[in-house]
Order: structure tokens, then sequence, then C-alpha cells
């Protein structure tokens, strides 16, 4: 291959690599081209060169793919934060049905998956080779909308080269703002509050954060909205201790409907971590609420919430349907977060466990099975590798169902191993990730069980991220019930 870096050349775009960069072939040689969708010829420049793959930059368009639209965000390209803009939002599940499909085939080994439009459909016996029953696929859970679907956003606050302060996105991999007040996948209200924290930054002359010299006052404004409730939550991140003249800001905030809780938070770390520990209310409770399906959460600053409540609930929905509560059973959530799952088993099982590393999650989702009245849970602090190993040694415990629902890493393979000893009846999987997913899914299909049907639920449209729920069953061995 005679391409030389910073040389133009053109390529047909044949696939999508799993972050959602273009992959073209050029003499056996891959080029990864971020921007360019799957369908597209297009010239790029030769960036960086590894031996058999190389990363070039996108520079035209030569013949747009039939499935390529026009970003609506003006800033999608230099904004790090959505991968598949460029890709019509059908062509974005297909992209991630097919990614998961791809990882349950490559990394799972599975020979015996098949794609069926619903959960009745008749997909026969096939039994293509040695993976026993087929594993119905069903169609991922799409958007009705997908767009202003987060609620949950963190502006940076920075300067121009006129020194006006702005706010909107760090660019892809780095920390220089791009300007953006109205991110499309954030709520409405975000531009006119931002608007605000401006004006009062003006006002009463608060400098925004410079981060090379540590110096000036303002990092970031947290903004999260309950989507079922309205109610709205500014937390401005300072690196200092107070906020001079605060009641101007809160005034002024204030006249936003919905608002609900303004609170600061201190962080006077060099660090890129986002929200400091304390926490300092200025107006209202401290926290704002909003619902999944019928269950009430509590959300301060420093909590964990789903970002899209609205898929979420499909998702966690499709998680209870899967595990077929009838009333009676013990179920074992693992990796439980602040106990959304849990909560939503909890009204359908007779005892529900929930197992979490982070203290803070455990001690919200205890406030959420409070503000519920929800008594049939109990929560463990703890690694899930650690925890059900030793209450299993220790306690004997027991579990009809076991939920998990780890983070990109996947299952610990003791706290997997832990799961095939208490050989509940079912087990449902969340997965963030498809490829520790297929791993896992072929530990336990190794070890007694059968996965059953795999269904995406799209949390996050124009990102290439997708989840996945999972059922799978014990073998049916003998003196079963
Ligand atoms: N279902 C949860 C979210 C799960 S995200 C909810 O809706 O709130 C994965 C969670 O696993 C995170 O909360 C993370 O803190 C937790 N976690 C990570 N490693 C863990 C481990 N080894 N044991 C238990 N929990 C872990």
């Amino acid at each position: 291959m005679d391409i030389k870096k910073n040389d133009v050349f053109t390529v047909q775009i044949e696939d999508m690599s799993e972050d959602g960069a273009g992959i073209g072939k050029l003499d056996g040689y891959i080029w990864f081209i971020k921007d360019a969708v799957i369908g597209d010829v297009v010239e790029a420049k030769a960036m960086k060169m590894k031996k058999s793959y190389g990363f070039a930059r996108l520079m035209k368009v030569v013949e747009p793919s039939p499935h390529r639209v026009e970003p609506k965000c003006p800033v999608a390209r230099q904004c790090g934060g959505c991968q598949l803009q460029a890709l019509s939002y059908e062509e974005q599940l297909k992209f991630k049905e097919q990614k998961v499909y791809n990882n349950l085939v490559r990394i799972g080994k599975f020979d015996n998956v098949v794609h069926a439009l619903d959960e009745t459909v008749d997909i026969g016996a096939k039994s293509a080779g040695s993976c026993g029953k087929p594993i119905r696929f069903l169609p991922i859970m799409g958007m009705d909308e997908p767009w202003r679907y987060r609620n949950k956003a963190q502006f940076p606050f920075g300067k121009d080269r006129n020194g006006e302060i702005v706010t909107g996105f760090y660019a892809g991999r780095t920390h220089d703002i791009i300007e953006n007040e109205d991110c499309l996948l954030g709520v409405e209200s975000n531009r006119p509050i931002l608007d605000k924290i401006k004006s009062y930054m003006k006002q009463c002359g608060v400098e925004p954060y410079d981060e090379e010299t540590h110096r000036g006052l303002v990092r970031h404004a947290l903004i999260r909205v309950g989507f079922k409730t309205g109610e709205i939550m500014v937390c401005l991140v300072i690196n200092g201790i107070k906020l001079p003249e605060e009641s101007v800001l809160v005034d002024s905030l204030k006249e936003i409907e919905g608002m609900t809780s303004i609170s600061y938070s201190v962080n006077r770390d060099k660090t890129n971590v986002i929200m400091g520990k304390d926490i300092v209310n200025l107006y209202g409770p401290g926290y704002i609420t909003d619902y999944i399906g019928d269950v009430k959460y509590r959300i301060s600053p420093l909590s964990f919430y789903q970002v899209n409540p609205v898929q979420t609930e499909k998702l966690y929905s499709t998680a209870l349907e899967y595990a077929g509560l009838t009333g009676g059973e013990t179920v074992w959530d693992l990796y439980c977060g602040i106990g959304t799952i849990s909560l939503f088993l909890a009204q359908k099982a007779k005892k529900v466990y929930g197992v979490e590393i982070v203290p803070e999650a455990i001690a919200d989702a205890r406030e959420n099975a409070k503000i519920n009245g929800i008594n049939n849970v109990e929560f463990y602090v703890g690694k899930a590798e650690e925890v059900l190993p030793e209450q299993y040694e220790k306690e004997g415990i027991y579990a009809d169902v076991i939920v998990v629902d780890p983070p990109r890493k996947g299952c610990d393979e003791l706290c997997l191993d832990t799961i095939v000893k208490m050989s509940p009846k079912r087990v449902v999987y969340v997965s963030c990730d498809s490829a520790t997913l297929a791993r896992d899914l072929r530990y336990l299909a190794d070890r007694g069980y059968e996965v059953e049907k795999v269904r995406c639920c799209d949390m996050f449209g124009h990102s290439s991220h997708v989840e996945t729920v999972v059922l799978l069953n014990r073998e049916i061995k003998k003196n079963d019930d």
C-alpha cells in the first residue's frame, strides 16, 4: 500500500466499527473514518497508520450513502457526543442490532440465533448446529422520538477568544469548549437556564473556571429534569466555597417554570471529575422527584439516575416480563445501582435482594424503597462477586430468578459461578456491552443455561451504544418441578 500520512484517497465505506466509525478497505488495508457512514464513497486524509489499519479524516462525501442524513445538530462533527447523527435513525437501529447479533455469533459462538418479529412467530426447531434450541432475537425497541431524550446535562463554562463567557460541550477527546447551549439530545429549557446563569455571572462579576490557571469560579452547570413531573434541578459546580450574591441567581432561575432545586457543589480539585463531594443547597428541598413506571425516585445532584427515562421504562419492563414473576419468587438483583430494577421487580415478587458496590447508591435505593412503601426489598453494599458467594456459602441463600445489570466489563467469573451453583430457574441479563454479554452468556450456556431470547433497546440514540436484555432458562433436569 502506498498511502502515506496526509495523503488523500477515495474509499467506499463497507462497514461500521463498534464505536460508529466508517470502515473502508484498500488493498486489504483497513481504514477507520469517523463521520463516514456505511454505503458512502468518501475522500479521506490519512492521519495515523498502523501495520494493518489506520485512521483517516473525512474530507468529502463523494457519493452519499442512501442512509446518510444531514445531521440536525450544527456542531455534530466537532462535539464528541453523537457518533451516528449522519445515519438515518432507522439504520442506526439496524446497526445496533447487527452489532449485538455479531457479538453473539463471534464471541458467544452461538450458531442458533434467529431473528423473530415477535414472541409467538414460529422460528422452527432450527438447530443449526451444536447450540441447541434456537434463540429468539426480537426487534430492537427504538425511540418514538430520538431527540431531546436526555434528562441530564452537564455544561462546562469557559471564555471564548473575545473574553465572552461561553458554555457548551467539550470537543471530542479534548477540553476545548464548543459553544452550544441547545444540544438536541437535551431538553429545551437548558438554553434559558444557561442564559440566566451567564447573565448572573456578568452582572455579579463571576468568572468562569480556567483549567490551565486553576482560577475562576464556575466550572459546570448540572441540569436535571423529571420528565414525568416537570421538576427541574440546577447545580453549579464551583471552584470555591461560596457563590457571590447568590440571591440574584436564585431569583432569576426561579422564574423558569418547574424550577424545584437550586444548589452548588464545591469542587476545588485539579481534576476531570465534574462534581465535587459537598453540595450546598440554595433553594428547594435538595432534590427533584421523577417516576419510572409507577415507582417514584428522589434524585439529588449526586445520585445516579438513568438519563433516558422513557427507554429505561421499556428496558426494565422487559426485564420484569422476562423474570416471569407470579408473586411468590425470591429474586436477586445484582449490580442494582439505586435499585431501579429491584423496585420494579418488588412489585411482583415475594422478596428482592439488591447488591451494589457504591454505598451512596444503596442509600438512595433504600430511600426510594421507603418513599414508595416497598418493604419486600433488602440491599447489600459490596461486590456482587463477593456478596453473592458469601451469602450462598454462609446463609445458603436461594433464588428463583437472578437479574444482573453489570457495568461494561460484564460479570465476574466468581459471580457467574455462584449463579450456576444457586441454580435459579431463570437469569435475566441486562447489558450495556454486547461483547462481555456474549462472553458471559457462553459461560452460562456451557453450564446448564439455555438462552431463550434477546432484545435490544436504544437508550442513547445517535451514539453507538446499545442496551440488551436476555432471558436464560435453566435446562430441565430430572426431579425438577
Ligand atoms: N440497574 C441499575 C444500574 C446498573 S449500572 C440502576 O438502574 O440503577 C451497573 C452498576 O454496577 C453501577 O451502579 C456500578 O456501581 C455497579 N457495580 C460495578 N461493579 C460492581 C460489582 N463488582 N459489584 C456490584 N456492583 C457493581
